[in-house]
């Protein structure tokens, strides 16, 4: 296996740029990815490997904000053992000994100290592993030094306080020396943090799971993060085994995506392997991607 490509996919929102930055590739159980969904319906979009793994990308968004670059989620990081990346199938190495993220803001022609603000969807693993990083003496140190970061309040006390079904999806390390920096903000419910730039809670996949709606002049884009993490998970009951909460996904999926379809929302999928974004349609029986314009 190698890393999904391209690293880079940009397009512009309005008068903003953003870049799709591809920071890793994942492979994971098929069936845990789709829930209650049979194989037999699942494997016709997302084949499956001998072992029943399915590719997937670990995706961000690089915003060109007037504000500052706004960088929203930060992929699994490069704290883990190599047995833990194995397990996950996680390929995200880059270069310097960091990772594919970090490329990424360079190829965009950044650097990972302008980045402004950090927003998590949630705290596991694969969403805020690149908060920090450890350097070459062992230290973890926070991967954007000039940025804050910013997550639901209700977020990182569930991180905090795990059980052991949760545990496996939360290391103190990728927030704990944010929050020791002084660097993190906890918000609670809805909120606009910057203009344009707002946090709206998405509840299932976790109880503060969040996305972030983007308007720049009119264009919105919606990265859902774990909500719909896919676009093979637009069907309304297409739902990760993962999620804690999965008939809260539902009614959550239900109203955003009422709103991405009446209110032409591009839609941005972070885990997808090969498809960055769309814009969605409900076509009298289910949800799925809008063929794309002709250029
Ligand atoms: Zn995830």
């Amino acid at each position: 296996m190698t890393q999904p490509l391209p690293l880079l996919e940009t397009r512009t929102l309005g008068r903003w740029t953003v870049h799709a930055i591809q920071a890793g590739g994942q492979q994971l159980d098929g069936g845990a990815m789709f829930g209650v969904v049979p194989k037999p319906l699942w494997e016709r979009r997302i084949p499956a490997d001998a072992r029943n793994r399915i590719p997937m990308g670990m995706r961000c968004l690089l915003v060109e904000h007037d504000a500052g670059l706004v960088l929203v989620d930060s992929g699994a990081g490069n704290k883990e053992t190599q047995k833990f990346y194995e397990i996950y199938g996680i390929e995200n190495a880059g270069a310097g000994g960091r990772t594919a993220l970090e490329d990424g803001v360079r190829a965009a022609g950044h650097d990972p100290a302008d980045v402004f603000l950090v927003i998590n969807s949630h705290l596991h693993f694969d969403h805020a592993g690149g908060n920090t990083f450890r350097d070459a003496g062992g230290e973890v140190r926070l991967a954007f030094p000039n940025a804050r970061y910013v997550v639901q309040a209700g977020e990182y006390r569930y991180a905090m306080h795990t059980n052991e079904r949760t545990a496996a999806s939360y290391f103190p390390h990728n927030y704990e020396p944010v929050l020791a920096a002084a660097r993190l903000d906890l918000v609670e419910g809805e909120r606009e943090v910057l203009p344009g730039v707002r946090l709206i809670p998405t509840p299932g996949h976790t109880p503060h799971h969040q996305s972030i709606l983007l308007t720049s002049d009119g264009e919105s884009a919606f990265f859902a993060a774990d909500l719909i993490p896919t676009h093979a998970h637009l069907p309304l009951p297409w739902i990760m085994g993962y999620d804690v909460e999965p008939l809260v996904t539902l009614e959550t999926k239900r109203r955003m995506l009422a709103r991405a379809a009446a209110e032409g929302w591009l839609v941005v999928f972070e885990h997808d392997a090969h498809v960055a974004w769309g814009h969605v349609a409900h076509d009298g029986k289910s949800y799925g991607l809008l063929a794309p314009a002709a250029p």
